[in-house]
C-alpha cells in the first residue's frame, strides 16, 4: 500500500471541509452513538446559547470544550445525550427584534402589535438557531441537532408554572415595592444579576452642591452635594452621620475639617431633627412633605459634603433609609425616564434633559453653591449600554432565605474547576438578594400570577390547570405567550370572579435554570415524541419528552461548563431551581472559564475594528487553529484570541504535520506496509514509551477536565518526537529501516488518538492517510486505550540526556561558536542518568570525547555587593573590589569569602560562574555542561566540511530533487582541500562524483 502523501503545509480550512464531508456521509457520529448506546453514562447538560444573533468567537471557546470533553467521553464509550440548548425569549431577543423593526420603546412596540412583535421573536430566534447550528458544525462540535430544546417551548414554560406554583405553596413568592435599577430605553427593571452582567462606564455627570436652608435657623443652611440634579425635586430628607462632627462657616454647614476655622462645631446628631425648605417645595409632587434631616451611619465622609440627599423615589440606598424613617417616597420619573406630571415645568423632560433646567432654578433661588462637573463609573444596562436609574416599582420576587444555605452545602458537594471558583459561587449565593423575577416586557415567559381582589393569589401550575378553569379565551390560545395568554382568564380559587393575569413576564433565567427538569422529563408519566417541540418551538425541533425513568437516569448532570459570569447567572438559577424541586445540585462537576479578548488584551468591539466574527476566524484560521487556541489557554485567565497566535499555533501545528508527512514520504520510498517491523533499536524503545507516557499525561489532563495540560503533554511529545527521535533516526529512515518506520507509525495514530478531542479535522485527515483497511474509518470510532507500559528508567535517561544537550548547545551559542563546528571535548557534571548516552550527547553536540566528572572547566568570579558592602567599608571598598577583580580570594567553609583581609557573608558577593579561558561553560537545577573551544586545524576542516554538506542539501531540496535522486557536485578550487573527506561528503549528500573546477565561486550540483 502507498501512502497519500501530504503538502507541504496543511490547508486548514479546505482539509475541515472535507472531513465534515467524511462525517456526513459515512454516519460518524450516529456510528460512535450506536457503538456507545448502553455504555457507561457521561451526562452533560448544554447551557443554553441564545439563539439572537450568530454565534461569536467567545462562544466558540465554550463550546470547544464542551466538545472536546464530550469527544473524550465518547472515545472511551461513554453514552451521552448530546442535546443542544437554545435560549430563546427574554429581552435579549426583544431588544434585537426592536432594533431590527426601528422600534425604540415600549410605547412603539405596544402600536406595532404584541403579535406580531411575538411573530418577529419567533421568527429571528428561528432564523439563528439555524445560523449557530451551521457555525458550531463548521466548528466540529457535535450534537444531536435535530433534537436541540428550545427554552420558548410550552413544555419549558409549563415546567417553569410548576417551579413557580411550588415555590408560591412554600410562602416564598411575593411582590415587592422597592427602589429597584430600571433601564428607561428597556423600560424594565433590572435584577441584582443583571446589574452585575451590565458595564460600568466612565460617564460626566453634574456634580452639585446646595444649599437646603434650615428653618428657624436663621442665615444658616445644610450644604448637600448631588450628581443626579433630577432627584433634587424629590428630595424629602438629608442625612448626616451621627458620630461626624459638622462646622458652620458663612451660614453653611457642611462636614468639619481639621484645622480648618469655625464660627460652630456639632456632632452630626446634634443636627438631627432639624427642618430645612426643599429646594422645589412648589412643585406639586411636594405638598405636604416636611424635610428633615436624619441619621444615618452609612453617610460617606470621603466625598461631598458629608450631608447626602436623599430622595427615597430615586435610589435603593435612599427607599431603604426611608423605611426606617417613615419617610414619604416621591416617585420622580415613570417608565421611560421622564420626569411625572407633579413636577411643574420639569413634567416630562428626560433625567438628562431636566439637568440645566434645575441647575438654573437652584441659581436662581440663591441655592446653588458651586456647579461642576464629574466623571464617574456608573451602571449602565446589561443589554442596552444604557445608564440605568432608579425607580419604585412593583416586583416579584422570590425569597431567598430559606434556599441560601441549602445551596451553600449544595455547592459544597461540587466539584469546580479551576477550584477558586467554588468559593465565587459561596460568595455570590451569601450575598444574593430576593429573586427578583418579573420584567414588564412582552416576549417572554409568562408569569401565571392571577391575582384577585379578595385577596388570593392564584397561581397557575400547568396548562391543564389553566384550561381547567378558564372561563374564556382557549380557542385562540396558540401558545403560552403575550397577548394569548392574557386573553385567557380564570376563575378565582378563593371567591370564584373572573380574574386576569398580571401582564408582567419573567426573567430568561427561569427559562435556562428549569432545563435539569423539563428537557429530561421530570415527573413525567410517559415518554411524549416530540414532546418538548411544543408552542413556539414547534417545527424547530424534534425534541421529545422524555418520561421519569429518563429523568433519573440522566440527573444529575455528570458535568456542564460555561463561562464564569454564569454563577450569577445560570449556574445560579440551574441551582436555585433544582435545590427547590428536588434538593440537590443538578451537576456534580463544573468548568469555568473568563472572558475571551483581542490579540493585544483589549475587549473585542465592532465599533473599534478589533472584533473577529466567528464565520471570519472559521475561514481564515480554521476550525482546529482555533479549538488549540482555546484548549492552551489556562481559564482562569482571559484569552487573548487573534491572528498572531493562530499563526502561532499553526507552526505549532506544522512540526506535527511534518513528521507525519516525514514518515509518509520514507514509508512510500521504502514501500512499507504496517505490521512490518524489524529489530527494535533503544531508541525505538524509548519512543514507544513516550508515546505511552503522552497517554498517560493526557488521560490524566482529560479527567481533570483542565486542556493546557493536554495541550502542553502533546506539544512536549511532538518536540521529542520531531527533534530527537526523528532528528536522530534520519540515517535509519534513509537506510529503509523496518523497525524505525513501525514505531514512528505507531507512534504517531496512537498520538492522533489522544490529541484527536481537541483538534478533531486534522487528527482524523490524518488517521485516515495512515490507517489500515482493518482499522475503523474514522479517528473517532478507534476508542481510548489506556497508557501502556513504559520504561521509567530509559525514560529519565533520554530525558536527562537531552537536558544535557540542551545545555550544551546554550554554551556553544553563548560561545559563539556555529552548529556545526566539530569540538575535542565535553565535560558533563550532574547528570549520571545521560551516561549511557554518552555517544548520542557526543553527536548531538559534535565533540568527540564526552566526559562524566566534575566540571573545573569554569571559575568563580566575585563582585561586591555593592549596596551592602559600601556602607560597610566605606574607602576599604577599593582594595576589595582590586583584590575580587584579580581572582584573589579564597572559599570559606560557610558558603562565605575572605579577600583583601575582609570575611566576606555570601550575600555580600555577587557570584557568577564562567567558562575559564578556552572552555564554554552552561549551567542549570544541577547539571553542568562545559566544552573545550580550542579548534586544531583538523577540527577546523570538518566544521568546513559540515558546512558545506548542509549548503548542498539545501541546493538539493531547492532544485526539488526526489529522496533518492543522485547528483554530481561541482566544488571551486576554494574548496579542494575538503576532498580529504570525500567518501563522507558522498554519502552525506546522495553524490556519485566530485569534482573541482577554478572557474567558479560557489559549489554546484546537478542531477546525475
Ligand atoms: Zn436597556
Ligand atoms: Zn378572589
Amino acid at each position: 500500500m502507498a501512502f497519500e502523501s501530504l503538502p507541504a503545509v496543511p490547508d486548514h480550512s479546505a482539509l475541515e471541509g472535507e472531513i465534515l464531508e467524511s462525517w456526513e456521509l459515512e454516519g460518524t457520529f450516529d456510528a460512535l452513538r450506536e457503538q456507545n448506546r448502553g455504555g457507561e453514562r457521561f451526562s452533560f447538560l448544554d447551557g443554553p446559547i441564545t439563539a439572537n444573533n450568530p454565534m461569536g468567537v467567545h462562544h466558540a471557546w465554550g463550546r470547544t470544550l464542551k466538545d472536546v470533553f464530550q469527544r473524550y467521553k465518547a472515545l472511551r464509550g461513554f453514552d451521552q445525550r448530546y442535546q443542544n440548548g437554545f435560549d430563546c425569549q427574554g429581552l435579549w431577543v426583544e431588544v434585537e427584534v426592536e432594533k431590527a423593526l426601528g422600534l425604540n420603546s415600549k410605547r412603539e412596540i405596544e402600536e406595532y402589535g404584541i403579535a406580531e412583535f411575538a411573530e418577529r421573536c419567533k421568527e429571528r430566534v428561528a432564523k439563528y438557531s439555524e445560523v449557530i447550528t451551521e457555525q458550531s458544525k463548521r466548528l466540529g462540535m457535535w450534537m444531536d441537532w435535530d433534537n436541540d430544546y428550545h427554552t420558548f417551548s410550552d413544555t419549558n414554560i409549563e415546567y417553569i408554572w410548576r417551579f413557580l406554583k411550588a415555590v408560591h405553596e412554600r410562602g416564598w413568592l411575593y411582590k415587592g415595592h422597592r427602589s429597584t435599577p430600571w433601564c428607561p430605553r428597556c423600560g424594565t427593571s433590572i435584577s441584582q444579576h443583571e446589574l452585575f452582567a451590565g458595564e460600568y462606564k466612565e460617564l460626566e455627570h453634574p456634580s452639585l452642591f446646595v444649599r437646603f436652608p434650615l428653618k428657624e435657623r436663621n442665615g444658616e443652611a445644610l450644604v448637600i452635594w448631588t450628581t443626579t440634579p433630577w432627584t433634587l425635586p424629590a428630595n424629602v430628607a438629608a442625612a448626616v452621620r451621627p458620630d461626624a462632627e459638622y462646622g458652620l462657616r458663612d451660614g453653611a454647614w457642611r462636614l468639619a475639617s481639621e484645622g480648618e476655622e469655625y464660627d460652630h462645631l456639632a456632632k452630626g446628631e446634634d443636627l438631627v431633627g432639624l427642618e430645612y425648605e426643599g429646594p422645589f417645595d412648589d412643585l406639586p409632587a411636594q405638598q405636604g412633605v416636611v424635610h428633615r434631616v436624619i441619621p444615618w451611619d452609612e453617610v460617606s465622609l470621603d466625598e461631598g459634603s458629608g450631608i447626602v440627599h436623599i430622595a427615597p423615589g430615586a435610589g435603593t440606598e435612599d427607599f431603604e433609609v426611608s423605611r426606617i424613617h417613615d419617610l414619604p417616597v416621591l416617585a420622580a420619573i415613570d417608565e421611560s425616564g421622564r420626569m411625572n406630571q407633579e413636577y411643574g415645568e420639569f413634567a416630562g423632560l428626560t433625567t438628562e434633559e431636566v439637568e440645566q433646567p434645575v441647575i438654573a432654578a437652584l441659581r436662581e433661588r440663591g441655592l446653588l453653591v458651586e456647579a461642576g462637573r464629574i466623571v464617574h463609573r456608573y451602571p449602565t444596562c446589561w443589554r442596552c449600554g444604557t445608564p440605568l436609574l432608579f425607580r419604585v416599582v412593583d416586583d416579584w420576587f422570590i425569597a431567598c432565605d430559606e434556599i441560601r444555605q441549602p445551596m451553600l452545602d449544595a455547592n459544597a458537594t461540587v466539584e469546580w474547576t479551576p477550584a477558586f471558583y467554588s468559593k465565587r459561587m459561596d460568595d455570590w449565593l451569601r450575598n444574593m438578594g430576593d429573586w427578583n423575577i418579573s420584567r414588564k416586557r412582552y416576549f417572554g415567559l409568562p408569569l401565571p400570577f392571577y391575582p384577585c381582589e379578595c385577596g388570593q393569589l392564584n397561581v397557575i401550575g400547568s396548562r391543564a390547570e389553566l384550561e381547567e378553569r378558564a372561563t374564556g379565551g382557549l380557542d385562540q390560545l396558540q401558545e403560552l405567550h403575550r397577548p394569548w395568554i392574557d386573553e385567557v382568564p380564570i376563575n378565582c380559587e378563593r371567591c370564584g370572579k373572573e380574574v386576569r393575569r398580571i401582564t408582567e413576564v419573567g426573567d430568561a433565567w427561569l427559562d435556562a435554570g428549569i432545563v435539569p427538569f423539563s428537557t429530561l422529563g421530570w415527573q413525567n408519566d410517559k415518554w411524549i415524541d416530540g414532546g418538548f417541540a411544543t408552542g413556539a418551538a414547534e417545527g424547530l425541533s424534534g425534541a421529545d419528552l422524555p418520561d421519569h425513568a429518563y429523568w433519573e437516569h440522566w440527573f444529575p448532570a455528570d458535568w456542564i461548563s460555561e463561562m464564569r459570569e454564569q454563577i450569577r447567572l445560570w449556574f445560579y438559577s440551574i441551582s436555585f431551581m433544582s435545590m427547590t424541586l428536588e434538593g440537590r445540585s443538578p451537576y456534580r462537576k463544573v468548568l469555568t472559564y473568563e472572558k475571551l479578548l483581542d490579540e493585544t488584551g483589549r475587549e473585542m468591539h465592532r465599533s473599534w475594528g478589533n472584533a473577529i466574527s466567528a464565520d471570519e476566524a472559521l475561514d481564515q484560521m480554521g476550525a482546529d487553529v482555533m479549538r488549540w487556541q482555546y484548549c492552551e489557554q489556562n481559564p482562569s485567565q482571559n484569552i487573548k484570541f487573534g491572528y498572531g497566535p493562530a499563526r502561532e499555533v499553526k507552526r505549532r501545528l506544522l512540526t506535527f504535520w511534518n513528521s507525519v508527512k516525514f514518515f509518509i514520504d520514507y514509508a512510500n520510498v521504502e514501500q512499507w506496509t504496517p505490521g512490518e517491523h524489524g529489530q527494535l533499536e533503544p531508541l525505538d524503545r524509548w519512543l514507544q514509551s513516550r508515546v505511552e507516557q503522552l497517554v498517560a499525561e493526557a488521560t490524566d489532563a482529560y479527567e481533570r477536565y483542565w486542556t493546557p495540560d493536554i495541550v502542553a503533554a502533546f506539544e512536549r511529545f511532538v518536540e521529542d518526537l520531531s527533534n530527537w527521535y526523528i532528528r536522530r533516526s534520519r540515517r535509519r529512515f534513509w537506510d529503509g529501516d523496518r523497525a524505525a518506520l513501525h514505531t514512528l507509525w505507531t507512534a504517531l495514530t496512537r498520538s492522533l488518538v489522544v490529541i484527536a478531542p481537541v483538534m478533531p479535522f486534522l487528527a482524523d485527515h490524518l488517521w485516515r492517510v495512515l490507517r489500515t483497511d482493518a482499522e475503523p474509518e474514522s479517528v473517532f470510532l478507534v476508542g481510548w486505550q489506556e497508557a501502556g507500559e513504559r520504561d521509567e528508567q530509559l525514560l529519565a535517561e533520554v530525558a536527562e540526556t537531552r537536558r544535557v544537550v540542551e545545555l550544551g548547545r546554550q554554551a556553544r551559542s553563548q560561545a559563539g561558536i556555529k552548529h556545526r563546528q566539530p569540538l575535542r571535548r565535553i565535560v558533563v557534571e550532574g547528570a549520571p542518568r545521560a551516561r549511557a548516552h554518552a555517544d548520542e550527547i557526543g553527536e548531538e553536540l559534535r565533540a568527540k570525547e564526552v566526559e562524566f566528572g566534575a566540571v573545573d572547566a569554569s571559575q568563580l568570579r566575585l563582585k561586591p555587593n555593592l549596596p551592602l558592602l559600601g556602607p560597610k567599608l566605606g574607602r576599604r571598598l577599593r582594595d576589595l573590589s582590586t583584590a575580587l577583580q584579580a581572582g584573589e580570594f579564597e572559599e570559606l567553609p560557610d558558603g562565605g569569602f575572605r579577600a583583601a583581609g575582609h570575611d566576606l557573608a555570601a550575600d555580600e558577593v555577587l557570584v557568577e560562574r564562567t567558562g575559564k579561558e578556552g572552555w564554554a561553560v552552561a549551567g542549570a537545577d544541577g547539571v553542568t555542561v562545559a566544552l573545550d573551544t580550542t579548534l586544531d586545524d583538523e577540527l577546523e576542516l570538518e566544521g568546513r566540511v559540515l558546512d558545506l554538506i548542509h549548503q548542498l542539501n539545501s541546493m538539493r531540496k531547492d532544485l526539488g530533487l526526489e529522496l533518492t535522486d543522485r547528483i554530481v557536485v561541482t566544488l571551486p578550487d576554494s574548496a579542494a582541500d575538503l576532498l580529504k573527506h570525500e567518501d563522507w561528503i558522498k554519502e552525506e549528500v546522495l553524490a556519485v562524483e566530485i569534482r573541482t573546477d577554478g572557474g567558479i565561486a560557489e559549489p554546484e550540483i546537478a542531477k546525475a
